[in-house]
């Protein structure tokens, strides 16, 4: 019998379904073995009926459940606990669900803050306005899917790699755990590293690295770090590549931003880059802010609207 998969995005970009797409023929494989009983992204499928004539938020009964996206609003925390009551296994699907992701970046902000920032100073539309209607009530803060509901499993990535989602469907439906990297971009990125040389400070971001053409081959061009240039490779989880690339950024001569969150699930990327630069003799002064070592990991409290910023 065909393995029920209900997907849910929440504070999401869909990035995450279009990589479920983007496994390709591959998923006509995953579909002789499991049903997808609900997937907005996809199918038709309506939460309070299909006329509306509902009288509560229903989910179909899953044995899997994936969620993408992080926890803003009331709506999201509804509908992640229906989720979880009707899947039995839930998996938190892409860096959003598990750390945040770039939406967690609003939590260095007061809600005010944030809605005066969309629709107010940074609008060019004269009639600017902050809803307050109509839409669902944010949660004091943007939130991973494990500060509010119970996750099973985490697979990382903004968004994950086809190969893994993959690998980790016919795992589940095989009834096994499935494993994904538990290795640094660094253990899989080619560049040459030649040790620590006399670098003691990080040149700007707007500095290209060196290397003498597109055709040279990757492990011809030297270390981001070791030219000065800020990689969050060592403290980004791998993966990005697939099965058989290098990260993807490096691969497009581009340093890594850290879009599959901290190595180990509870680890802290700003503080652990902190302690590869220094460790590697880069004076820490030298970068010119903290936060965005957070880009893809602020939620689980490592962000916050800092003191003067909070209102009564
Ligand atoms: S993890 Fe990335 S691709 Fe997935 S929902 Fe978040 S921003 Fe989009
Ligand atoms: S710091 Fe960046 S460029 Fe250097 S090895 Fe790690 S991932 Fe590659
Ligand atoms: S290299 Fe880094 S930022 Fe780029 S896709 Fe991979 S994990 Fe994300």
């Amino acid at each position: 019998m065909a393995v029920k998969v209900a997907s849910e995005w929440l504070n999401s970009c869909s990035g995450c379904e279009i990589s479920i797409l983007d496994m390709g023929e591959r998923l006509l494989e995953v579909l002789k073995v499991a049903d997808f009983v609900h997937i907005p992204a996809l199918m038709d499928h309506k939460y309070f009926g299909q006329q509306g004539d509902g009288t509560h938020l229903e989910i179909p009964q899953a044995d899997v459940g994936l969620i993408s996206g992080g926890i803003r609003n009331e709506e999201h925390l509804e509908v992640a606990r229906e989720m979880r009551k009707k899947c039995q296994f839930i998996v938190a699907l892409g860096t959003c669900a598990t750390h945040g992701g770039i939406p967690a970046l609003t939590n260095s902000y007061s809600n005010r803050q944030t809605l005066e920032r969309c629709f107010a100073t940074e609008t060019t539309d004269a009639n600017d306005f902050s809803p307050a209607e109509s839409i669902p009530v944010f949660l004091d803060a943007c939130y991973a899917l494990d500060e509010k509901i119970e996750v099973d499993l985490y697979m990382p990535g903004c968004p994950p790699h086809p190969d893994h989602i993959f690998a980790a469907l016919v795992a589940l439906v095989e009834g096994e755990l499935p494993e994904l990297p538990g290795k640094s971009n660094c253990d899989t990125c080619p560049t040459a590293r030649e040790g620590k040389g006399n670098l003691k400070q990080l040149r700007r971001f707007l500095q290209a690295p060196h290397y003498q053409s597109a055709a040279e081959p990757l492990d011809k061009m030297r270390c981001f770090l070791e030219q000065g240039i800020l990689c969050m490779g060592p403290v980004t989880r791998a993966g990005c590549g697939g099965d058989e690339r290098p990260p993807r950024c490096i691969s497009a001569r581009v340093p890594c931003r850290g879009c599959y969150g901290p190595v180990k699930p509870d680890g802290n990327q700003q503080l652990d880059m902190l302690n590869a630069l220094a460790s590697n003799g880069i004076d820490i002064k030298s970068l010119p802010e903290f936060t965005s070592l957070l880009r893809f990991s602020g939620a689980h409290q490592l962000l916050k609207p800092i003191p003067k910023q909070k209102e009564v």
